[in-house]
Formats: structure tokens, sequence, C-alpha cells
């Protein structure tokens, strides 16, 4: 993970702190990532977090490792089944775990929320808690690309099983022997990449997750970004939208 954040608070929980601790910056970026399954969030999170140094925060990536526990206590058990099935998790249990972490949103070297907030009520007790905490969101960037195109990425979607690099076999892809170009961990399809799971996330976006876009619009935060072509392209695309965004707000 050189040159990335190691996210152990995220993982951990309020009682471990990161080893190192990332340094207070001149310019830290606190942002939400939007936008339906399969869109190319964690790969950009990804890229995003190398450019602007800040922590990337991703609720999949929790519920994931969560799966992995030895003694998963039964809320985070029904948490993990809810995924399996490509149901939401419960509002009251992402927003504990939001809470429980929010050293995490005060953090020196920003952060990017990935996959939080998916409903409206998440977003306004995410909203109630930022002004709480006095912390400033930049902006909501919204990633978009047409139906086919989505369910084309996500069938060839591969994630490592141990530190979560992204992976696609046609754009991006792993070591030949199937292992992690940056830990060499195995890479493996995801439970709710699978096609059935995929038809039950794509709904729960668009009943849950799209009226969000609304939302951060009426507060002049929300940053529509294209979400076609290489993951390079979008990453120039993003860093170009953020940084217009952040013109018009300064004038
Ligand atoms: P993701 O990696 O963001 O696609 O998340 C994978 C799965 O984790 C989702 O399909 C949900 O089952 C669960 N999940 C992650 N974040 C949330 C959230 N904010 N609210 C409800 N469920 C979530």
């Amino acid at each position: 993970m050189s040159g990335h954040p190691t996210r152990e608070g995220w993982f951990r929980g309020s009682a471990y702190t990161c080893d190192p601790v990332p340094p207070p910056r001149d310019r830290a970026f606190r942002l939400i990532l939007l936008g339906p399954p399969g869109v190319g969030k964690g790969t950009q999170a990804e890229l995003l977090c190398g450019q602007l140094r800040a922590c990337h925060l991703s609720t999949g990536d929790l519920f994931r490792a969560a799966a992995c526990e030895s003694e998963p206590s039964p809320a985070i058990r029904a948490a993990v089944e809810a995924m399996h099935r490509g149901e939401l998790v419960s509002d009251e249990l992402v927003m504990a775990m939001i809470c429980e972490r929010q050293k995490c949103l005060r953090c020196h070297g920003g952060f990017l929320l990935d996959g939080v907030p998916r409903t409206l009520s998440q977003a306004e007790a995410l909203e109630s808690l930022l002004q709480e905490l006095d912390v400033a969101l930049d902006a909501v960037l919204s990633y978009e690309l047409p139906l086919d195109e989505i369910v084309e990425r996500i069938g060839g979607r591969r994630v490592c099983t141990s530190c979560k690099a992204v992976y696609h076999l046609a754009s991006r892809r792993p070591n030949a022997d199937g292992t992690c170009v940056r830990c060499g961990a195995a890479v493996g399809q995801r439970d709710d990449d699978r096609a059935e799971a995929v038809r039950i996330r794509m709904q729960a976006y668009n009943e849950a997750t799209r009226p969000l876009s609304e939302f951060y619009a009426r507060r002049n935060q929300l940053v529509s970004i294209p979400a076609g072509g290489s993951p390079a392209e979008i990453l120039a695309r993003s860093l170009q939208a953020l940084e217009a965004h952040q013109s018009i707000l300064e004038r």
C-alpha cells in the first residue's frame, strides 16, 4: 500500500489509529463519490486518493472486511447476508459504523467517502454528523454511465481479496496468474457482482440512491462526471470538474 493511507482506523474502528497518522495538508479534500454499482467509483476513488492524498473510506470494503471476521456480531452477520443478496444494509447499522469511525471524517489528510450515503436518511444523518464535527464537504462527485456499459463493467470486475484493489479483465488486468499487482494476493469476483445480486443492487440504486443527486444539487455540492472511457481519462475529467467547481465557489 505504499503511498496510500493505511485505512487501519477505518477498518478496525475507533480504538485504532492509523500508523503513520496522515500529516496535516495545506489543502485536504473531503469528497463524496456517488454513482450506480459498476460505474467505476472504487477505481476512481483509488486513483483520486493517489492524487489528492486523501483516504478512501468505502463502506462496501468495510462490510466485505467484516464478512471475514471470525466472530461477527449478529448485526454484522445480518449486514453481510444482506450484502451478499445485493440488498442494502440498514441505515441504522451503516450510520452506527460511520459514527464509530468519525475520527476518519476529521482526519487532516481528508477523505473520499465511497458507498455512503446511499439513502436520503443516510444523507441527512451524515450532513448532521459533519456539521457537528465542523467538517465541510468540498464536493459530491456523481459518476454517470448508460446501463449497458455498467453491466459490461460489472461482469469483468475483479477485486483483490486482501488490499481490495479493483481490476477489470478488459482494461486493468491483475497479474497473469490471477494475483494482485499491488500486494500479490488472490484476485476474485465479488459475490454481489453475480447476475442476480446485480439486478437487486441496480433496483436499490434506482429507488434509494438516485434521489441523492437532487439532494446535493440543491446544496450546490453536486459535480456530475460522465464515466465513459479509460480510468485515466475519467480521473482527468474528475480533477478538472473538481477544480472548476472549486473556482465557481471561490468567486
Ligand atoms: P459497494 O462496494 O459500495 O457496492 O457496497 C457493497 C454492498 O455493501 C452494497 O450492495 C450493500 O449491500 C452494502 N452497503 C455498502 N454501503 C452501504 C450503505 N451506505 N447503505 C447500505 N448498504 C451498503
